[in-house]
């Protein structure tokens, strides 16, 4: 797969004009209400620095990691959560933000596992949405770009272990 060729998809300048937008609908969703931003790592870590710079609501950071059973280029469904959020939520608005929505199992299971913390309100905040893959009935509330059924790598997104640190988005072609 290294041998192949990278078919850019977003450059950095796409996807930082991208965030500054979202950052703004954000912002002005929440009205200057105090936000508890929730990552899901490993893959948005980069997503979550860029896009917590650009809300100018009072924004409290906290991080979740998420794995999924198996292959990751082929979601299981089976998703397990191996390290839980330290923040009390309890009655304050959660925005969860990840990296990617695909079959959407990863992030109706966080949702599930939050609700039980009975938070005010629950959001969804993705970098890239490929609704063709869809196995669950999940909209993200926020999103960077709808995309086709192709794995992307770059930008946080890994490949075996590796290209997170790559800045753009690219997928191998
Ligand atoms: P889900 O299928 O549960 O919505 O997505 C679960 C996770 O699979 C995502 O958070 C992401 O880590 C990984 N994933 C889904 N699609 C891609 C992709 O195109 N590239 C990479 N690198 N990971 C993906
Ligand atoms: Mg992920």
């Amino acid at each position: 797969m290294q041998n192949k060729k990278e078919r850019v998809l977003f450059a950095r300048e796409d996807i930082a004009y991208r965030i500054r937008e979202m950052g703004i609908e954000i912002s002005e969703y929440y009205k200057g209400n105090e936000i508890v931003v929730i990552s899901l790592l490993r893959g948005s870590f980069i997503f979550t620095s860029d896009l917590v710079r650009e809300i100018k609501s009072p924004v409290e950071v906290d991080f979740m990691t998420t794995a999924s059973y198996g292959d990751e280029e082929v979601s299981s469904g089976m998703v397990n959560i191996l390290q839980d959020i330290r923040t009390d939520i309890k009655n304050r608005d959660v925005l969860i933000v990840d990296d990617i929505i695909d079959t959407g199992n990863t992030l109706s299971k966080v949702i599930e596992h939050l609700s039980k913390k009975q938070p005010k309100s629950i959001k969804i905040c993705v970098m890239l949405d490929k609704p063709s893959r869809r196995k669950v009935d999940l909209q993200p509330d926020f999103s960077g770009f709808v995309i086709p059924d192709v794995f992307i790598v770059g930008y946080g997104l890994n490949y075996g272990n590796y290209y997170r640190n790559i800045p753009y988005i690219f997928t191998f072609e």
